[in-house]
């Protein structure tokens, strides 16, 4: 047996290095007003596009990066560690483009994939206001007429909605299908469709530079050819989907702590309270030690899912749920320990830890809440 070394290649700590360093010189000094102006990040979208960050998963097929499901992680958390907001653009592209990956054509992904490595977004529609954790209820209808599908409905909360180009939208189009799941299917929509158009943004706690609407479908009449994969097979692919995304939801919330740890060791060095510097207190060294433990767990967790979901393994969906579960909540503990470490200067915006709090709390919702993980792997488990 060959000796094994459980390490990441110098390729992926490369590629952290190039992502950290341009994130923190053209990303991080805007975060602040980003969320202060509820606006989209676009410095970080340029120079993330610039850079080739933006979709390193596109395969180079279809003239993207072609790079692994690690350096995906890789890339989003780095971003996240100075900007949550801003690591929604490479997590949303990947959202998007892996239902194509998995199901589509391979003219359309020969349409939409160079598009995305070339710099446009794509938004991944699945839940409704009525249709959120219980995903196969969904009311969007899709009906065949002729040579096109006419949708018709509203999806909700759908991230970089209005900044993306392409949509992958989950619609009914067999509302008699003896298993509502079965009767479910997806489409590639273009902006510029007939009948789409995007709602105003909602009024968020966190990730305030990623516009988050609603968008709505009124007879949008979309050629035949853009159905993702058969008929009926919709919602199967959406949710295969999840299992490669949930890692970089989880490599996101990774990103956010990894942030506020950063901050808090930087704080607790300077900061002087009974004569001396407050990192010399045993009782916050203890909390930054479980912080630093919980934030490397979390990444071996997250990096050990998107390899397994890369190589298609019969655990991925456990793992993948298990890492996004594991990560955000390590993320939620992580970033409110730092702004109790800052003390009073913690609760305002003067520093970045109020933000990351802030921003930590999406990961345990979105993606499907904790509960919904929870969920997924217990009922892995008593499959046996
Ligand atoms: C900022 C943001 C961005 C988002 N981006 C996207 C996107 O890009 N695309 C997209 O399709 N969706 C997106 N979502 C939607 C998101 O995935 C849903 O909000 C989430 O899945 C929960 O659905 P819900 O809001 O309807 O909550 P509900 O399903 O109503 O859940 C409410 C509560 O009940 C709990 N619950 C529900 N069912 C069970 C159960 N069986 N057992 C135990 N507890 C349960 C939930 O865990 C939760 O605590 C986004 C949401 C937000 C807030």
């Amino acid at each position: 047996m060959s000796a094994g070394f459980y390490q990441l290649g110098e390729e992926h700590d490369a590629l952290r290095e190039a992502v950290r360093a341009l994130a923190d010189k053209e990303i991080a000094p805007h975060a602040a007003d980003v969320d202060e102006q509820e606006r989209y990040p676009v410095e970080a979208r340029d120079a993330l596009v610039s850079a080739g960050f933006h979709a390193v998963h596109v395969p180079e097929d279809y003239s993207g990066q072609g790079a692994d499901a690690i350096a995906a992680c890789i890339v989003i958390e780095e971003v996240a560690r100075v900007d949550a907001s801003a690591s929604l653009i490479p997590a949303v592209n990947k959202l998007g483009t892996v239902p194509l990956l998995l199901s589509a054509s391979e003219e359309l992904k020969q349409r939409i994939l160079p598009d995305i490595a070339a710099g446009a977004s794509c938004s991944y529609a699945l839940s409704e206001r009525e249709a959120g954790s219980d995903t196969a209820s969904m009311r969007t209808r899709a009906e065949r007429d002729g040579q096109n599908w006419v949708l018709n409905g509203t999806k909700a909360w759908i991230t970089n909605a209005g900044e993306s180009t392409w949509y992958t939208v989950m619609a009914v189009t067999d509302p008699n299908a003896t298993k509502k799941a079965n009767g479910i299917s997806a489409f590639a929509v273009h902006a510029d469709d007939p009948g789409f158009s995007v709602g105003p943004k909602e009024r968020k706690l966190g990730i305030k530079g990623s516009p988050t609407r609603e968008i709505y479908f009124e007879n949008c009449a979309i050629p035949a050819d853009r159905m993702v994969g058969e008929p009926g097979t919709g919602l199967k692919t959406a949710l295969s989907t999840l299992d490669h995304t949930r890692p970089t939801i989880g490599a996101q919330a990774v990103g956010i702590a990894q942030g506020a740890l950063d901050a808090a060791v930087g704080y607790v060095r300077e900061r002087k309270q009974f004569g001396t510097a407050i990192g010399d207190f045993q009782g916050v060294q203890f909390m930054l030690a479980d912080m630093a433990t919980g934030i490397e767990a979390a990444r071996h967790l997250v990096y050990a899912a998107a390899a397994k979901a890369e190589r298609g393994e019969a655990d991925a969906g456990f793992a993948a749920a298990a890492a996004k579960c594991y990560a955000s909540d390590v993320a939620m503990k992580v970033t409110t320990d730092a702004v109790q470490l800052f003390g009073g200067a913690g609760y305002t915006r003067d520093f970045p830890v109020e933000r990351m709090m802030r921003d930590a709390k999406i990961t345990q919702i979105y993606e499907g809440t904790n509960q919904i993980q929870r969920m997924v792997m217990a009922r892995k488990l008593l499959k046996g």
